[in-house]
């Protein structure tokens, strides 16, 4: 079961394989892939650092805990319409993602990420809401 943190419930549909450090990508990679293969794979909702976090780089400063990514956390999984401790398939997820969520909604809850602008994240939803899945990553 793979351990997710709210907002990690929008990055990985727009993930393209850019990241803090070769280690975070190769894990982060690694888990996309698994969840593009096998979208029955179980993931459980949690408060805070999770399997993505735990490569981030420990070098400079960690983010990981700041306030306002558990903000971030909390904002998603409400639009989401889940709760921390939630057990559900990453294809449940995206259920959730084509009920509850628009594009849009990354201009918003992610105001503050420095990967926003790249513009990927509101295309990997858009993805999910036409029903493509995760894109593949090379
Ligand atoms: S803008 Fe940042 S936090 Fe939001 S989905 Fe993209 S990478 Fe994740």
């Amino acid at each position: 079961m793979l351990k997710l943190r709210g907002h990690h419930l929008f990055c990985l549909p727009g993930y393209r394989g850019m990241g803090y450090s070769k280690e975070y990508v190769e894990n982060m990679t690694a888990w996309h892939q698994t969840l593009r293969n096998h979208p029955e794979t179980w993931v459980q909702i949690v408060n805070g650092p999770d399997k993505l976090c735990e490569k981030y780089p420990n070098s400079g400063e960690y983010h990981c805990e700041n306030e306002n990514i558990y903000a971030r956390d909390a904002a998603i999984l409400k639009k989401m319409n889940l709760k921390v401790g939630d057990i559900l398939t990453w294809k449940d997820i995206e259920d959730h993602i084509q009920k509850h969520i628009n594009p849009s909604d990354i201009l918003h809850v992610c105001e503050t990420c420095s990967w926003r602008s790249y513009g990927v994240c509101q295309e990997g939803i858009q993805e999910i809401l036409d029903g493509k899945g995760l894109r593949e990553v090379k």
